[in-house]
């Protein structure tokens, strides 16, 4: 106790060094942020782009780089938190829009690309028989769980701690103001008897379980194929609508995770990298319950949303998903993903530190902690000081990280950019090996 009461103090001091060094570097930032802060509360308007003690200001990208106000360029392996698949320049998606601009903005009226998105996402998604766009994942998933009330009848949802479904549905320990005042019963992640037994308890009231495939925000932890398998028996047998929220998923196989583990839910919620960089949300299923949405054919559920086929993110969408993100391209960004998560744990073990990487494909996360991460109970807060001393120390060596641990790879990002980035690791293991926690022997 005595000696973790020491490293963490020697930990502190060194965390406040990197900061002191941190705003020195970065006049130019600190002054935008306190600028920031007298008309945007927080100096932000996105909660997840704020760390300590002042996020950078970013004024452009190129490639796979990031440039910020102080003239710094970085790495960018934050990646848009996973939804900068095709980097900051992607030739095909940049002409898809001037094509937009070209032909004129707010057409005021149904579109092509949206029909053609529309059967493109169909084509790949396997649970998706028809859908409707929105605007953010967020929405996407409200309207998801709105959904499966009004089609079940029933007013509760289940979810497990620590996943995330948005802005307004976030449901952890304590009461979130911001959250969607939903009945809600809790389980945890990937625990199979737990979870069942909460299910058959309260099934009755129950209209849908929303659950990440691969929790994201909450550190990169994949499901079980028996959690998500039990899931979907359950769910049949008791009447429950399955929604698997894919909003950072569908990224990681052609045709999400739900394509690559062969399970279908009832409904599934996209956003993120499916707009080409615009604002951007979907969500869909089976046709019994998608009509509901058929207001002609005497639906009673009425959506709408001004920009949910706005012409920029149908045609850049398209065009991406299309053009750019193929199916085969997919899959070699994802095992470039997996090949750096494998030399990353191959780092802790070899160094003895408890470092590793979690999480499927090209979207991971660090944690500072050996043995198996299944629920968020393993995870360390996303403010630590270890997480504050990694996200300082890296960005000071160029590369763009987020203080929680997560990076994503963008198809920007090169070989040669990874063994750059699993050197630097290196060298931060070897740097701080006095503060970082070891593996037990
Ligand atoms: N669900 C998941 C799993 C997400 O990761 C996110 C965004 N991080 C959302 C929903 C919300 O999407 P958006 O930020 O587009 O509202």
């Amino acid at each position: 106790m005595q000696v973790a009461t020491e490293m963490n103090r020697d930990l502190l001091e060194i965390v406040r060094a990197l900061e002191l060094r941190f705003t020195e570097d970065n006049p130019l930032s600190h002054a935008r942020h306190q600028r920031s802060r007298r008309v945007l509360p927080g100096g932000n308007t996105r909660q997840t782009l704020y760390y300590s003690p002042f996020p950078l200001t970013v004024v452009r990208g190129q490639g796979g780089h990031v440039i910020d106000l102080d003239g710094h360029v970085y790495l960018n392996l934050v990646g848009d938190y996973a939804a900068g698949v095709y980097g900051h320049s992607c030739a095909p998606i940049h002409e898809a829009i001037h094509t937009c601009l070209t032909n004129g903005l707010s057409l005021s009226g149904v579109n092509n690309p949206e029909v053609e998105f529309a059967e493109l996402i169909k084509a790949r998604i396997p649970s998706l028989e028809q859908l409707r766009f929105c605007n953010s994942g967020s929405e996407a998933c409200l309207l998801a769980a709105l959904l499966a009330r009004h089609a079940t009848n029933r007013p509760a949802l289940l979810v497990f701690k620590g996943c995330y479904h948005g802005g307004f549905m976030i449901y952890g320990d304590s009461p979130q103001p911001l959250s969607a005042p939903f009945e809600i019963v809790q389980a945890t992640y990937n625990d199979v008897a737990g979870t069942r037994e909460v299910l058959r308890a309260h099934a009755a009231s129950i209209a849908a379980i929303l659950v990440e495939p691969v929790m994201s925000a909450g550190g990169c932890i994949p499901a079980t194929p028996e959690f998500l398998s039990m899931l979907r028996e359950e769910t049949r047998t008791l009447g429950i609508t399955l929604v698997f929220d894919e909003v950072m998923t569908s990224r990681l196989g052609p045709g999400g995770v739900q394509g690559e583990i062969g399970i279908t839910p009832d409904l599934t919620t996209l956003g993120k990298f499916w707009g080409g960089g615009f604002a951007f949300g979907a969500f869909g299923g089976a046709e019994s319950l998608m009509r509901h949405f058929d207001v002609g054919a005497g639906g009673a559920l009425s959506h709408g949303g001004t920009f949910n086929n706005n012409i920029v993110a149908m045609t850049a969408g398209l065009v991406g998903a299309r053009d750019v993100y193929t199916p085969a391209v997919c899959r070699g960004l994802n095992r470039r993903g997996d090949a750096l998560r494998l030399e990353l744990n191959e780092l802790g073990h070899r160094t003895g530190i408890a470092f590793q990487a979690t999480g499927l494909g090209a979207v991971l996360n660090s944690h500072w902690r050996a043995g198996r991460i299944s629920s968020p109970a393993d995870v360390e807060p996303t403010n630590s000081l270890l997480r504050r001393l990694f996200q300082l120390d890296m960005l000071l060596r160029g590369y763009y990280v987020a203080q929680r641990g997560m990076i994503t790879l963008a198809l920007s990002t090169t070989d040669e950019d990874l063994r750059g980035y699993v050197l630097a690791v290196a060298d931060f293991l070897r740097t701080y090996e006095d503060v970082l926690p070891r593996r037990s022997p």
